[in-house]
This record gives C-alpha cells, sequence and structure tokens, in this order.
C-alpha cells in the first residue's frame, strides 16, 4: 500500500506513516498530549485503560521507544506485554509476520512493532485484528519519534516567541538512513513554508524522494558544505547519529569525532539555539554525533524530546482506541507518593 492509499489515524486505524496526519489531526493529538501531561509527569494517577492490553513487538534495539510506549500505556492503566530480538520470538522458528501478527492480536487490544526492514510494520498491520502502532521499520520511518520532535519544536519555539510555521531548521548527520529525518521532514510539510538547511556527509544525503516530497508542497530545501554553514541563521538545529546498522561498508575515517560541538555554534553565532536529537547519541571513542560540550547550552532540549515521549505516545493511544479526555478525567485520582529526587520545567 502506498502512503497515500492510508487513511487518516483515528480511532480503530493502524498508525504507520506520517502522512496519516493532516494539520487539524496534529493539533487534535497535540491538545491530547498536553491534556495528559499531568499524568505523563506523575502529578496524578488515570487507569482509564485498566483491562486493556498492549503487546509490544521489538525486533531492532531500543530504548526510548519501547520504553516510553509501555511506560505511556501503563500510566493510562493498562497492561504491557513484550518480545524483544529475533532470537527468543518464533520468528527464530521461521514463522512469517503475517502468523505472528494475527496470533499476538488475539492477545492484545493494540501493537507496537520496530523491525529492521522497511514495510515490515505494514505488513504487521495487514494481518492484526488490532490497530499497529509503527515503532520504526528499517530506515523507513519513525511517526511516533516525528510526533514528539515537533511536539517539542513547537514548544521550544514557542518559548521564543517563534512557530514552527515559517521556521528555519538545521538538520545535520546521517540524512540517508536516519528515519526519524525522513518522517520530519513529511510531518513538517503539513506547515507553512519551513526552510530546511541540510548538512550530510558524502554518502549520507538525504534521498531524493524526500526533498522532493517538501519542495513540491512550497518548503524550501538548501544543501550546506558543513555543519556550521547549515545551523548559521537557523532556529534549531536537529542532529543525528551515523546508522552504522544499516550500513554494509566501514566508517570512512573522516567520519570520527564531533558531528556538532560547541565551537561550531560558536563559529556560526549560534550558541543559542535549539539542539535537537532523536538519541541515542553514539559515545564511542570511533562515532560521529553530537558532542557533549554542547550539554550546558541554554537551548539544550534533547532531554525534552524525551520527557515529551510520553505524553505524546499516551495521546496516540487513546486516540487508537477511542477514548476521549472526558473518560479520562472520570478516572483520574491524585498520586499518593512522591519519590522524584528533582522536577524539571
Ligand atoms: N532512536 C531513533 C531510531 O530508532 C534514532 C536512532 O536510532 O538514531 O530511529
Amino acid at each position: 500500500m502506498t502512503d497515500a492509499a492510508l487513511p487518516l489515524f483515528g480511532p480503530g486505524r493502524h498508525l504507520l506513516s506520517v502522512s496519516q496526519l493532516d494539520r487539524d489531526g496534529l493539533d487534535r493529538l497535540f491538545t491530547l498530549a498536553e491534556y495528559v501531561t499531568p499524568i505523563a509527569e506523575r502529578k496524578s494517577v488515570c487507569t482509564v485503560l485498566d483491562g486493556a492490553v498492549l503487546c509490544s513487538l521489538f525486533f531492532e534495539p531500543s530504548t526510548r521507544t519501547r520504553l516510553s510506549f509501555e511506560s505511556a500505556f501503563l500510566r493510562l492503566g493498562g497492561e504491557v506485554t513484550t518480545t524483544t530480538g529475533f532470537t527468543f520470538s518464533s520468528m527464530a522458528k521461521g514463522e512469517s509476520i503475517a502468523d505472528t501478527s494475527r496470533v499476538v492480536s488475539g492477545y492484545s487490544d493494540v501493537l507496537v512493532v520496530r523491525h529492521p526492514d522497511e514495510g515490515s510494520v505494514a505488513e504487521f498491520a495487514a494481518a492484526s485484528l488490532v490497530p499497529v502502532l509503527n515503532a520504526g521499520d528499517g530506515a523507513g520511518e519513525h511517526p511516533s519519534q516525528a510526533l514528539l520532535d515537533i511536539y517539542t519544536m513547537r514548544r521550544e519555539l514557542a518559548a521564543r516567541g517563534k512557530a514552527v510555521d515559517g521556521c528555519t531548521i538545521a538538520i545535520v548527520g546521517d540524512l540517508r538512513f536516519g528515519r526519524t529525518v525522513h518522517s520530519l521532514m513529511k510531518l513538517l510539510a503539513i506547515f507553512s513554508p519551513v526552510t530546511f538547511r541540510l548538512f550530510s556527509p558524502p554518502s549520507l544525503e538525504l534521498p531524493d524522494a524526500i526533498a522532493t516530497f517538501v519542495r513540491d508542497r512550497g518548503h524550501t530545501v538548501v544543501h550546506c558544505d558543513s555543519v556550521v554553514e547549515a545551523v548559521a541563521g537557523a532556529d534549531l538545529v536537529y542532529a543525528t547519529r551515523v546508522q552504522r546498522e544499516r550500513m554494509t561498508e566501514e566508517l570512512p575515517p573522516s567520519l570520527r569525532g564531533s558531528l556538532l560541538d560547541r565551537s561550531m555554534l560558536v563559529e556560526a553565532g549560534a550558541t543559542d539555539i535549539i539542539v535537537m536529537h532523536p538519541l541515542p547519541r553514539d559515545s564511542r571513542s570511533d562515532s560521529y554525533d553530537l558532542s557533549p560540550s554542547v550539554d550546558d547550552l541554554p537551548g539544550l532540549a534533547i532531554f525534552h524530546q524525551t520527557d515529551n515521549g510520553i505524553p505524546v505516545r499516551m495521546a496516540l493511544f487513546l486516540t487508537a482506541l477511542g477514548v476521549s479526555a472526558e473518560a479520562v478525567q472520570m478516572t483520574l485520582r491524585q498520586r499518593p507518593w512522591d519519590a522524584r529526587l528533582r522536577w524539571e520545567p
């Protein structure tokens, strides 16, 4: 099925691609995410999904996406069952995606699936009895990440008196295999014209189809020769890790060290820029990624992104399962414990 043939996301629907969201749907999701934020922050407790079961199937490594989807479901009062990797699932015995999906969907009310092959989550959806949320299909898409990224951008830009509509975004790093970039750019295409300033190392350039997709919708794509050139004049920078797991060849020795560090932001006159990254940051000695030297800059938003993943994914579950804000409200109660060491804004 092509993206264009997918229905808009809503109750009883799978979420496979960001192309299932229009501006209205996005605004409704974000309003719901704001509404459930006190529950996400554990200031109140809700049991609206009491009795519901999420099955999360992760056939690729994950920390944030799996745990935040699961946490989001638990915070709504549901229960979670999970399987990770191929080794411990019957796929190691040769079971097909269709059989696995049909079986597991009989055990649960919603599935969250990550798989290394592009298009594979759509195969799960085709055989599932319940809604399937795409948590990453190879180098394809990562819709929930794009949603939490734009939710974060909106908040960070609003705090500076700006909006996503008409903003300038530098996107740097592995633009070829980075699925978060693909979903992000496609979803940003539903806003008023955005300027994308791109920098990627040779052989990791953005697929032409994505550049064409956004240009056809009136956005501007500027290819830059360096990170400094990309960030100069941008409202925010979105950096991505080299997706080594999707590459057959070794990283060239030139790709070692910092993709983006404090000195580059100083050189670009952009030390107050909003800094985003889908994480994980690759901290190995032979990596090429966002340097921790930016961590004390005022615009660092990477942990706001991870925190925002919870309310956004709660909103996705509520929408897929057709649960209203009123139904949530009816089950709210005060949090009777306080184990948090510190609260961050
Ligand atoms: N966590 C994101 C993903 O699963 C980004 C990354 O891995 O670099 O695509």
